[in-house]
């Protein structure tokens, strides 16, 4: 970690000395379990920038900040913040013109949960792209970056795919009934981009399609609608289930529906450019239709 932190310190700074107008990195957060984003503008902050092992915060998200439009950035990628960015400029969220990217070799880092106990970060052990190999400038060893065999990819959906369906409902229902509809999940993902949500508020002029009352079919029409919005966009960098309050695997939904789309369709989880349209925006004559009589099984 140090030496990751040590050339994200000297890279930021020759960053703000040719002209970048702002660094998002991490720092330490209160705990030593925590760490923050950090957006640094003086070169006298840099050296609050400290990566650590918990420094799971994906930062492209905040290359939608509105105060940042036409500012020069220089920010630190991870693997996984990196595909989420590659997402955000294949669906013209961000002018990549503006913006210096330095990948991190990233070793899989921690999370502790509501009882202080302290893992290998879920989502790490899922990993399979640690290190943004596109970039030119890659910190920290990639000797050390974690390796996970393909097949950890998927295993958790290969569980739940094993379930009867009447099983697998009852496991959702349980777990989605614990939903109190924060919408941190919503806000804190890089990918749910829309400034006006159609489900849930956005702006005082939005038609809500969802109340508060607290019934389970409210619950779930969020997390079926959502889920169905992030088919292809989702990047399983896992913000959406760190911040959730009540614990619900969030990512067991859009990992089924990424290996579904990636066995039924055949569509790269991230797109080199932006010719290939998302899952739900392309129509093909011959595309399978599980769930129709005759189509694919198994999803
Ligand atoms: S998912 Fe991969 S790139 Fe992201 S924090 Fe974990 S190991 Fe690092
Ligand atoms: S963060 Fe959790 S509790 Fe909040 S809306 Fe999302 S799933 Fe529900
Ligand atoms: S839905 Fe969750 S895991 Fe997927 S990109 Fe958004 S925050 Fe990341």
């Amino acid at each position: 970690m140090e030496i990751i932190t040590n050339a994200m310190r000297q890279l930021a700074r020759e960053g703000l000395e040719n002209g970048l107008d702002i660094i998002i990195g991490w720092k330490d957060g209160r705990f030593e379990w925590q760490s923050k984003p950090a957006f640094i503008t003086e070169i006298n902050d840099i050296e609050s920038l400290n990566f650590n092992n918990y420094s799971l915060k994906n930062l492209s998200g905040y290359l939608l900040k509105k105060e940042l439009k036409d500012k020069k950035i220089g920010i630190f990628l991870k693997g996984c913040d990196y595909k989420a960015y590659k997402q955000l400029v294949n669906y013209n969220q961000v002018d990549p013109e503006n913006i210096q990217i330095w990948g991190i070799a990233c070793p899989g880092l921690k999370e502790r949960d509501f009882h202080g106990n302290t893992s290998n970060a879920e989502r790490c052990q899922r990993c399979q792209e640690p290190v943004p190999e596109e970039l030119e400038t890659i910190i920290g060893k990639k000797e050390v970056a974690i390796q996970n065999s393909p097949e950890d990819k998927y295993q958790d959906v290969k569980k739940l795919e094993s379930l009867a369906t009447d099983e697998r409902f009852d496991y959702w229902k349980d777990q989605i009934s614990d939903c109190i509809r924060c919408y941190a999940c919503r806000n804190t993902c890089p990918l749910c981009e829309c400034t006006t949500c159609m489900i849930a508020g956005g702006d005082s002029n939005s038609d809500d399609w969802i109340d508060s009352a607290k019934e389970f079919s409210q619950d779930f029409f969020f997390h079926s609608i959502r889920a169905f919005h992030q088919a292809g966009r989702c990047v399983d960098c896992g913000e959406c289930e760190e911040v959730c309050p009540v614990d619900i695997p969030i990512s067991k939904i859009n990992n089924k529906i990424r290996h579904d789309i990636e066995n039924l369709y055949e569509m790269p989880e991230v797109a080199d450019d932006d010719s290939v349209m998302g899952p739900l925006l392309d129509f093909r004559e011959d595309d399978p239709e599980p769930g129709s009589k005759g189509g694919k099984e198994n999803a």
